[in-house]
């Protein structure tokens, strides 16, 4: 099963038919447990995970976020040095999803948004609004895949209703924003520090340890959340994972989607100062009109 979400180029290396098409196209497919390919597209997986996707598989399964990540996944960077996505990791020495049993998927109710897609992809493309982006489909025509071949015609809208992927977009949406406005800033913004992509993997991804450090001092001193948010986002993995998408604005573009605590703005833009004060000694001291080449 390919995976075929957020792409600026969505058609490289993959096995997507190069046609942006509209909700309202017709398509040819079904999949059912009779078909002769059963399974076959959980047999060699390429599957990226989405936040609200790791919540629901998670919560299934009854685990901690780090112990999901940890036994089912493996993390990626979208570019080189830049954030970081995370995906299936396979069976151990081969390609099959973790998941796949002769019944089909043991996770069925809440498999993940590109499984519930397939063989239908989602192509999100930013405007030139940095947040809005606009989502088209391509059809996914891989050979072993004979659901193509079987006789029910339906729209690809009719088919995201039927597979549920409504709220897996609408919770995914500040993620994919959040990648799309990084990779398109690229070379503007710079490429993010280390501790930046490690606060966007555990906002992400890590949603329980996320919550440990929102509920820390050091967070709570820090930034003004009102009461009623906090107490839901320290009980609920969907409130805080919203949250953490406005959080994830402010580290990685300096948007100030949560204000800072009476003192802590005054603070950050001393600090901020002495830096670029330091910046500038450092400066002045390479360059001082004094210096003679005789004097090596
Ligand atoms: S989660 Fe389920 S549908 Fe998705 S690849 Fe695994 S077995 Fe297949
Ligand atoms: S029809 Fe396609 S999606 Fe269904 S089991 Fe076969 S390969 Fe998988």
């Amino acid at each position: 099963m390919a995976d075929v979400d957020i792409k600026d180029s969505p058609f490289d290396e993959s096995p997507i038919v190069p046609n942006l098409l509209p909700g309202d196209t017709e398509i040819s497919f079904r999949c059912h447990k009779d078909i002769k390919c059963f399974n076959a597209c959980c047999s060699n997986i390429d599957i990226t995970l989405t936040p609200y996707d790791i919540i629901r598989l998670k919560n299934r399964l009854d685990m901690s976020s780090s112990e999901f990540l940890n036994e089912y996944t493996v993390p990626f960077e979208f570019d080189k040095d830049s954030i970081a996505g995370v995906k299936f990791k396979p069976v151990e020495n081969g390609t099959a999803c973790q998941f796949m049993v002769d019944e089909g998927c043991s996770v069925y109710e809440d498999r993940p948004t590109s499984c519930r897609y397939y063989p239908v992809g989602l192509v999100s493309m930013r405007k030139s609004d940095e947040y809005n982006d606009t989502a088209s489909y391509a059809l996914v025509e891989e050979e072993h895949c004979l659901g193509h071949q079987e006789d029910r015609k339906l729209t690809i809208d009719e088919y995201r209703d039927e597979q549920g992927v409504d709220v897996y977009d609408e919770m995914s949406r500040g993620w994919r924003q959040l990648i799309l406005k990084k990779k398109s800033s690229g070379a503007t913004i710079g490429k993010p520090s280390l501790k930046s992509r490690q606060l966007f993997f555990m906002t992400m991804y890590d949603v329980d340890r996320f919550r440990t450090f929102v509920a820390s001092v050091g967070f709570q001193d820090s930034f003004d959340v009102d009461e009623e948010r906090m107490a839901k986002m320290l009980t609920d993995d969907v409130e805080l994972m919203l949250f953490g998408y406005d959080f994830m604005k402010q580290v990685l573009f300096a948007e100030e989607t949560i204000p800072l605590k009476e003192g802590v703005k005054a603070q950050r833009v001393k600090e901020e100062k002495e830096k670029i004060e330091e910046k500038q000694r450092a400066a002045e001291a390479v360059y001082s009109p004094d210096f003679e080449p005789t004097d090596i």
